[in-house]
């Protein structure tokens, strides 16, 4: 029985704002006990039904420039208005657990993450169609029309950016969208260059 170690991949998930990527997310944390989810820090104020430490760590915009400047954050970014980032420590401790980190961030921060860590994994998530995706976020009663205007403009630029990502996976239905990135993560963390050391093992055992 081989026991070498595996460190835990990078995850990265981008989309626009009402694609389904918390939904594909959340599946997918289903389907897998080997996923963990990175819990970003943000300038936002929570959305109603929000908890601090569970959908973000809500913080005030100077202890987000702290955060920043000390080094903290793996990647951050601003959008429509608010920051974003990743806390750095978390990432880096359950990976060496073993887990695979899954971050929820947008087309910025995934570019920074992929130009530092070039074997992360990306997947794009995209809408049915743009009407499907006005559909989503006016159902999701979340934000006012203005915002979700404004999102919707933010969308467009956002899939313009989609062929940069590793993967793109149509979210039409949610099952079968976190099937196939599941299917993503599983081929990824056979990758040979991953896995030499077990070959490693074989031969001298
Ligand atoms: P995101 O995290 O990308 O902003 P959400 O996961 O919050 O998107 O989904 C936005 C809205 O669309 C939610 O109300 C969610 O229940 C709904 N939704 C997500 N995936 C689907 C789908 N495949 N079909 C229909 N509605 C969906
Ligand atoms: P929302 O306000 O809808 O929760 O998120 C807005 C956007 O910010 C989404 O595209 C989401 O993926 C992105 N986002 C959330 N957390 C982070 C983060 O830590 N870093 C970056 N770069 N983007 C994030």
């Amino acid at each position: 029985m081989m026991n070498s170690f595996e460190k835990g991949k990078l995850l990265v998930i981008s989309g626009p704002s009402g694609a389904g990527k918390s939904t594909v997310i959340g599946r997918l944390m289903e389907l897998r006990d080997d996923v963990c989810f990175s819990v970003s820090v943000t300038t936002r104020p929570p959305r109603p039904g929000e908890e601090d430490g569970k959908d973000y760590f809500f913080v005030t915009p100077q202890h987000f420039q702290e955060l920043a400047e000390g080094g903290y954050l793996l990647e951050y970014a601003e959008y429509v208005g608010n920051r974003y980032g990743t806390p750095r420590g978390y990432v880096e401790q359950r990976q060496l657990e073993g887990k695979s980190v899954i971050l929820d961030i947008e087309v910025q921060g995934a570019g920074q993450i992929c130009r530092n860590c070039p074997d992360a994994v990306s997947v794009f998530i995209l809408p049915p169609s743009g009407a499907e995706l006005e559909r989503r976020l006016r159902h999701r009663n979340t934000d006012s029309d203005e915002k979700i205007r404004e999102r919707l403009l933010q969308a467009k630029r956002e899939c313009a950016e989609a062929g940069k990502y590793g993967y793109i996976v149509v979210n039409d239905d949610p099952d079968a969208a976190a099937r196939e990135v599941n299917a993503i993560l599983t081929a990824e963390k056979c990758r040979a260059a991953d896995r030499l050391n077990l070959v490693t093992e074989v031969l001298i055992s």
